[in-house]
């Protein structure tokens, strides 16, 4: 079978190789065994069961969130030589019954869909009279609630495997799958755990940055001047952010385009095509911009604002790249993000754990931002993969700074969250630490803990960096919850035995420039 699955990847694809992970999830797949295949953004996942489709006896079923999508999938298989239709809201009833009348005698071989369909019993009594051989989950995390893009819709996969006549195989595929959504996924579709195909997250070609305390329009202006024949993605949060992002690289001559839902249909759509065929260099955009989008050539993509959550923030870096080139990643980071994100998840969130889960995420992503080590090891650890490797090129693998110890200042705010009982969120904290007076710590009686004002040269806003520091290097850890609580971990008890020394880098002192451009 797997001589037939190369012969068809050179004859509709024109590719020589399978890449890493494509073969063996295709030999399963072909062998009729269910299988979850983990593959970072880029590394051909459609592959996984386009090629098994030329060769089943039977249609390939492609549930799919990627509704826009679906035509250009459908239209570029179609120019390969593999007959593929997709079913929509955008089609009329009689032309939902067409292409499954045509399905139902072997026209097409790929069938796309989008989750929401299925919950028309009626539609599942349609696909019933179908022959599916395979149904392939495309962006499967959506299927679990500890995913980062829950879609209520896909818990109804497993009604449908369930009654669908022609016991189909089934394939989940993602990019992003903390441990604990690969075993959602899997238990959720009935596939064996222990044989999930997991290529590794590391992407070899991109080099991490964070770069905290730096005006970033000034960052930006200079690095898009520095790069100006290279294409890039610029992500902002908001519609007005990305207007004055955009503005002034206009103002700088860049070729320049914007992408956010305030915009009409078709100029989002003239923009992205404009980027996609190289007609702009640089793309400006919310979040909204780039599902399954496929350009091989993108250098690098900035991050205006952190995103609440490392899924997010992986999948939207991970546009850099794809054709195996050194390409940047870069988080310019603000600790007003933090604030700005959490609001979001309070205003957005109704449910009380989803909304504890969403903060615990977001915990991660500011721990991403605070870290003295590798960036690209904490990603790699983020989504289960235990390396002990670091990458050498992130910002913090070539940080040349010099580490200072900084044992005796962490051990001065461990031992005062153990003196206030693991019980107070940073604020608290810090005020303790900085010999503050105000009321509710003084209704606390904390004016007489021994570690009562032991840092108070310093200002509450530079110990609480330091707690932030101490939190993403795991000496302290966070409860989960509205009001965050610190506590020692085991790491930090080590700490305080001696057993351990704190290393930090020097900080920089960054002198304010003379633009001002950036108002917060
Ligand atoms: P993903 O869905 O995993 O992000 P895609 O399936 O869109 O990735 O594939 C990314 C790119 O890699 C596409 O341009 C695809 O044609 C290309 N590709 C996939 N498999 C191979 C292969 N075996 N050899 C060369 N290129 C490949």
């Amino acid at each position: 079978m797997l001589t037939i699955a190369r012969k068809n990847l050179k004859e509709y694809f024109g590719y020589d190789h399978f890449r890493k992970g494509q073969e063996q999830i295709i030999e399963r797949v072909l062998s009729g065994q269910h299988t979850a295949g983990i593959m970072p953004t880029g590394g051909g996942k459609s592959i996984c069961y386009q090629i098994p489709a030329t060769i089943l006896q039977g249609v390939t079923l492609v549930i799919s969130p990627l509704i826009s999508l679906m035509k250009d999938q459908v239209d570029s298989l179609h120019q390969v030589g593999i007959p593929s239709t997709f079913i929509n809201s955008s089609l009329s009833y009689h032309e939902v019954n067409e292409r499954l009348m045509d399905l139902s005698i072997g026209e097409y071989k790929i069938l796309y869909i989008a989750p929401e369909r299925l919950e028309s019993e009626s539609f599942i009594d349609q696909l019933k009279q179908l022959p599916i051989k395979l149904v392939a989950v495309d962006e499967a995390h959506c299927i679990s609630s500890w995913g980062h893009d829950f879609r209520p819709s896909y818990l109804r996969i497993k009604d449908l495997i369930s009654e669908l006549p022609s016991n189909p195989t089934i394939l989940a595929l993602t990019a992003t799958a903390t441990p604990q959504v690969k075993s959602d996924i899997c238990s959720q579709l009935g596939i064996d755990e222990e044989s999930a195909i997991i290529t590794g997250f590391g992407r070899e070609n991109l080099s991490f940055k964070v770069i905290r305390g730096q005006n970033r329009l000034d960052y930006i202006s200079n690095y898009v001047k520095k790069n100006k024949n290279e294409a890039g993605i610029i992500y902002a949060a908001t519609r007005k952010e990305v207007d004055k992002v955009t503005e002034q690289l206009k103002k700088l001559g860049v070729s320049v385009g914007r992408y956010h839902a305030g915009l009409s249909d078709a100029e989002r759509t003239r923009q992205q095509d404009a980027f996609l065929q190289d007609d702009i260099n640089v793309i400006v955009a919310t979040n909204a911009f780039g599902m399954g989008i496929d350009k091989s050539n993108v250098r690098y993509v900035i991050h205006y604002q952190m995103p609440k959550n490392m899924e997010s923030y992986y999948q939207e870096a991970g546009r850099a790249g794809r054709d195996g080139l050194e390409s940047e990643c870069i988080l310019l980071f603000n600790a007003q993000d933090v604030q700005i994100q959490r609001f979001l998840i309070e205003q957005s969130t109704h449910d009380f754990n989803r909304e504890k889960q969403e903060i615990q995420k977001l915990q991660s992503m500011k721990d991403y931002s605070y870290l003295e080590t590798c960036l690209q090891a904490f990603i790699l650890h983020y989504f289960g993969d235990q390396t002990n490797q670091n990458c050498g090129k992130c910002s913090n693998c070539i940080d040349q700074r010099s580490s200072i110890d900084i044992t005796k200042d962490a051990q001065i705010v461990l031992s005062c969250i153990i003196r206030m009982g693991e019980r107070f969120g940073k604020t608290m904290v810090a005020s303790v630490l900085t010999g503050s007076s105000n009321k509710k710590l003084l209704d606390f009686n904390f004016q007489t803990l021994s570690t009562y004002g032991l840092l108070k040269n310093r200002t509450l806003k530079n110990v609480g960096d330091l707690i932030d520091f101490l939190t993403s290097e795991q000496y302290i850890g966070v409860t989960d919850g509205k009001f965050p609580l610190l506590n020692v971990t085991n790491k930090g008890r080590e700490v305080l035995l001696n057993k351990v020394q704190v290393m930090k880098k020097e900080e920089i002192i960054v002198e304010a420039t003379s633009t001002n451009s950036e108002l917060f």
